[in-house]
């Protein structure tokens, strides 16, 4: 499908349905709340979808009420998806990553689009815009936006929700995938009213005394591997219960690890009740995404990926370290 078809099938008050991924996070959850935004004043009929649940510090997003859940709002989502003229899927680019929401999508009759940033996109979609330089999906979104000609629609609200997705997924504008064009478009987006720093105190001061406390005792039990350059980080079944662990508690403490100037590679492994689910962060060429695809069913960025692991925890890490011992 050529750009213009679709720009015409949006700009006639099409029905519209936004699909991101599983535990969506903040570029997820921005890039498709400030993509509905923008439709919506255009006059089409958009539903946001979430294939799971989100951390309550993404709560205050504008339009964050209306998002259908996969699990409770199931048959209001396979009546949107079935009905759509338009389906975007934002941030991601595979749809067994959505499970069941996945196969609604691959059925759905409308015209399937894909914005994108992560590796090696499987090519499911009519209208495909993916690019693993861009630092964010919300950054792509906006120049998506741009190029639908509708930069004017959008709004301070429309702005904090892209500003949202692109701080988070740059680690606050510092790696290096924030490039000249992220700061010129965050540039736009601020002058278009956006307030940046309320969105920074909504996303990063949101710590509980609780979870303030888990993010101490992990680092406590943090294990370095110096001759490896690698931290390995890890919480199980037990700490979910001794912690009162909530969802979103873990998320960016495998960040911890590579604030060590000598630290490649961060890992953090979470145990659930049957599998445990690994988060890589890496620095420079150290490639994680490959990491994750040839060991633990995953993928994702360079420098950020995930995967999971149906053995126990500690079956699950002792595997890890000796991957890391056999290579160079
Ligand atoms: P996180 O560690 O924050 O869960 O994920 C880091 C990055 O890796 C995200 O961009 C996410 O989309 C990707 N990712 C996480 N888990 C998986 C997985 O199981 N498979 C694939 N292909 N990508 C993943
Ligand atoms: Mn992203």
């Amino acid at each position: 499908m050529e750009f213009q078809e679709l720009q015409s099938i949006l700009n006639n008050k099409s029905k519209v349905i936004i699909v991101t991924h599983k535990n969506p996070d903040g570029d997820a959850m921005g890039s498709s709340l400030g993509l509905s935004g923008v439709l919506k004043k255009k006059g089409c009929d958009v539903v946001v979808v979430a294939p799971t649940e989100y951390p309550d510090f993404l709560n205050w997003l504008k339009g964050n009420e209306e998002v259908l859940v996969w699990g409770k709002n199931n048959k209001h989502i396979k009546k949107s998806i079935n009905e759509a003229d338009v389906l975007f899927c934002l941030d991601f680019n595979a749809l067994h990553r959505i499970d069941e929401v996945g196969e609604l999508i691959s059925k759905a009759k409308g015209k399937k689009v894909m914005i994108d940033h992560h590796q090696q996109p499987d090519d499911f979609v009519d209208y495909m815009m993916s690019d693993t330089s861009a630092s964010s999906t919300a950054e792509m979104v906006y120049e998506f936006i741009e190029k639908l000609g509708d930069d004017d629609l959008v709004d301070g609200n429309i702005g904090e929700a892209l500003y949202c997705g692109i701080m988070t997924d740059t680690g606050s504008f510092r790696f290096p995938s924030t490039t000249c064009k992220t700061h010129t478009i965050v540039g736009k987006i601020i002058q278009k009213g956006a307030d940046h720093s309320m969105v920074h105190r909504r996303i990063y001061d949101s710590n509980t005394q609780r979870r303030l406390k888990l993010v101490g005792y992990c680092l406590m039990n943090m294990e370095v591997l110096d001759r490896y350059k690698v931290a390995i980080i890890k919480v199980s079944k037990e700490d979910h219960k001794t912690y009162n662990i909530q969802k979103g508690d873990t998320e960016g403490i495998v960040n911890y690890g590579l604030s060590m100037p000598h630290i490649q590679c961060s890992v953090f492994f979470r145990e659930d009740d049957d599998i445990v689910k690994i988060s890589f962060r890496s620095k420079d060429d150290y490639n994680v995404n490959e990491f994750a695809r040839n060991y633990f069913n995953g993928g994702g960025h360079i420098n950020a990926a995930g995967g999971m692991s149906k053995d126990s925890l500690e079956v699950t890490i002792d595997k890890f370290k000796k991957i890391i011992r056999s290579q160079k």
